[in-house]
């Protein structure tokens, strides 16, 4: 039987953690506190410290995440029902639920050819006066930042809400809005993180966290997730209940610590197949530089993708497609975007194939799999 190449097994994935978190939700199981508590204030207080902000807040993930921000900014006055926000076009379908959530228009934005994110030539086209914020989504662990996208945020003084389910970990070549930081969760005036299970840190099951410097902000959307009270049975907005499990923040306590050995090994297994992958009908990803990638997935594009993915399932290599069809073509956006077109994100799900990248995969399955892509040939 020829081997098999797994795109990604979560088990596998947990194994080596395993003995941790057992201990982790036993003492929680133990302790008598389920909601809230101790467990939660400690994974909000060292994912503060480990993207550089001054509060986290842990919720129940990350599309809610989101959605408690937008909510927020509309509740402190800052963002008015009908508001632009600038998207990427070729994003998952989460970002652009929570813009329309929260009452707000998504416009949404064309890729950059090269970065896969947002280009920010793009979104400055995109701008109208109604626009107020953007939301740069880290695509495939790439950080959606530059100098251009910095100058267009300071001219047209937009909000700063970071989709950051993906890139946990990452650096920016250029520092955040207020020059603080170069963390992606740090970069703008908000960040959303989602730790899903298939994310780079990923718990056993939903969670999420709002990271932000702004006290206002982190009080309301705290408030919002809690059926919006300030306190017990008093309550200041008509809220949610959106808060983060006990038993997933002793989990991510238990996986956070290792937030960059999982990089280090991902970006291995990116540098092999970037120095493995030679063929005249794959188009590879960009490097990474100094951290600015932590490979959520490794995405090539190939003109004949399906009879690509075709010919590595067939030699035993699972792969996978994020996303194939753009947000303006989901049934849900179709009449909203009607007439709208994104050459780029259309080409993209066309075209694009995510190859395994996670802890089950190691530098040597990349290294076969990048001889198994070298032996493709279209029409064969
Ligand atoms: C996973 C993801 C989300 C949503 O996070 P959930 O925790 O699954 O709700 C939002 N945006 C992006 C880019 C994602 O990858």
């Amino acid at each position: 039987m020829p081997k098999s190449y797994t795109f990604l097994d979560l088990d596998l994935v947990n194994r080596p953690y395993m003995a941790d978190i057992r201990a982790a939700l036993d003492r929680v199981a133990l302790s008598g506190r389920y909601v809230g508590g101790p467990e939660v204030d400690a994974f909000e207080n060292e994912l503060a410290a480990a993207t550089g902000t001054r509060y986290a807040v842990g919720v129940s993930n990350g599309l809610d995440a989101l959605r408690l921000i937008f909510r927020a900014y509309i509740l402190l006055g800052r963002l008015q029902p009908g508001d632009e926000v600038l998207v990427a076009a070729n994003t998952y379908v989460a970002s652009v639920l929570a813009v329309s959530d929260a009452g707000l228009r998504p416009v949404l934005v064309d890729a950059d050819g090269e970065t896969m994110n947002m280009s920010a030539d793009a979104a400055a086209r995109a701008v109208t006066p109604r626009t107020r914020a953007i939301l740069p989504v880290h695509l495939y662990g790439r950080t959606c930042w530059d100098e251009k996208m910095k100058d267009l945020v300071r001219e047209h003084d937009l909000i700063v809400v970071e989709d950051n389910a993906q890139a946990i970990g990452a650096r920016s070549a250029v520092s955040g809005i207020d020059d603080r930081s170069h963390n992606t969760g740090a970069l703008g005036h908000a960040a959303a993180f989602s730790f899903y299970p298939t994310k780079n840190i990923g718990a056993l099951g939903d969670a999420g966290a709002v990271t932000t410097d702004d006290s206002e902000l982190a009080a309301t959307v705290r408030a919002l997730a809690n059926y919006g009270s300030d306190r017990r049975y008093h309550n200041i907005f008509k809220g949610f209940n959106c808060r983060l499990d006990p038993l997933q923040a002793a989990v991510l306590r238990v996986k956070l610590p290792h937030l960059d050995a999982v990089g280090k090994a991902r970006d291995e297994v990116a540098a092999a197949y970037l120095s493995h992958i030679v063929s005249p009908y794959v188009r590879q990803p960009l490097p990474s530089v100094e951290g600015d990638c932590v490979w959520h997935q490794f995405v090539v594009r190939c003109d004949s993708r399906d009879e690509l993915r075709a010919y590595l399932a067939a030699n035993g290599v699972q792969t996978d497609i994020n996303y194939p069809l753009p947000v303006h073509r989901q049934p849900c956006y179709v009449k909203e975007f009607a007439g709208c077109s994104f050459p780029v994100a259309e080409r993209l799900s066309d075209t694009l194939l995510c190859l395994p990248v996670s802890a089950c995969t190691s530098v040597a399955d990349a290294c076969e799999i990048s001889e198994i892509i070298n032996s493709y040939v279209p029409g064969q």
